[in-house]
């Protein structure tokens, strides 16, 4: 049976937007070391939003622009979304229709088009040296801004770039700093490049970060931070961070995450409200002592 501690913690944290789906979650909670978070969401407002477009010079940008935008158009990534938005807002032909193609989780999409074979997404999709070589150093330069730099390539040669900026929320640096107050380890592991990623990170005050994460790469990073700490939480907000809030000792949800995270979750934060995090350790911490 439920203690009444637990029970009163329970609904404590649940009248303050923490939905806790067992008493077990806030003994665990009390023993935390160390929290993983997802970037894209949950550190972030994960709305990214197009900032330059820059195509290889004799090229016509709207066109290249809109074989993009018509590929991406067949993806759900928060990228893909930005990007089909954007050449809305900013070419007046319609989007084309792929003859075929491929969303490949983690690195970007795939399609042909008439008889041309094309590829957006990351560095390592389009061939890093490629991507390296293009635009001289603009990639870099954007990356380095915290920007997300989605690359656009043409039969085996990267013809474009496209950079995305997606905000850090407002309230993330408090809610970081609140924990490592209490003497947790943050880490923010991302898909992101190493340069967004430790631009992003610097941004948000977190201890370490791990970037190019493939989604069973969150899962590896939680099994070796679990060797470390012992008691670790993840936070995130995609079905992509499913695995790992499920491997976790605690997994956080955003509270307008996708339903697989909510529902693989021990612990919802019912208005995507990071503070409250430090908020729930410290209501876990006290039940425990009324408990003990
Ligand atoms: P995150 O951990 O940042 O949410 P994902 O694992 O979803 O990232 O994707 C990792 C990277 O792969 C993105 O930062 C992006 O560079 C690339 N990518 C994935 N899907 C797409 C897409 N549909 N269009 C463009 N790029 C993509
Ligand atoms: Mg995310």
């Amino acid at each position: 049976s439920i203690m009444p501690a637990t029970l009163s913690a329970i609904s404590n944290g649940a009248r303050h937007g923490i939905l806790f789906k067992g008493g077990v979650h806030l003994e665990n909670l009390s023993h935390l070391k160390a929290i993983a978070f997802d970037k894209t969401g949950t550190l972030t407002k994960g709305k990214p939003e197009v900032t330059d477009v820059v195509v290889k010079q004799g090229l016509a940008k709207e066109d290249v622009l809109l074989k993009a935008a018509s590929i991406e158009s067949h993806s759900n990534h928060p990228l893909a979304n930005a990007i089909v938005k954007y050449a809305k807002e900013n070419i007046s032909v319609p989007l084309v229709h792929p003859e075929s193609i491929e969303d490949v989780t983690g690195f970007g999409v795939k399609a042909t088009v008439g008889y041309d074979e094309w590829k957006i997404g990351k560095a390592a999709f389009v061939g890093k040296t490629e991507a390296k070589a293009f635009a001289d150093g603009a990639a870099d330069r954007m990356a380095s801004e915290g920007k997300t730099v989605v690359f656009i390539q043409k039969n085996d040669e990267v013809v474009g770039l496209i950079s995305l900026k997606d905000v850090v929320r407002e309230e993330t640096k408090q809610a970081i700093d609140q924990l490592k107050k209490q003497n947790i380890y943050t880490i923010m592991l991302t898909g992101d490049s190493q340069t967004t990623a430790t631009a992003i990170a610097s941004e948000s005050h977190v201890n370490d970060h791990i970037a190019e994460c493939l989604p069973e790469n969150k899962v590896e990073h939680l099994k070796k931070l679990k060797e470390k700490y012992s008691n670790v939480a993840m936070v995130g907000d995609g079905i992509n961070d499913a695995p790992a809030l499920a491997t976790a000792n605690v997994g956080i949800a955003m509270g307008e995450g996708t339903d697989v995270a909510l529902e693989t979750a021990d612990v919802v934060l019912m208005k995507n409200d990071l503070p409250k995090i430090a908020e729930a350790i410290d209501l876990s911490r006290r039940m425990n002592r009324i408990i003990k």
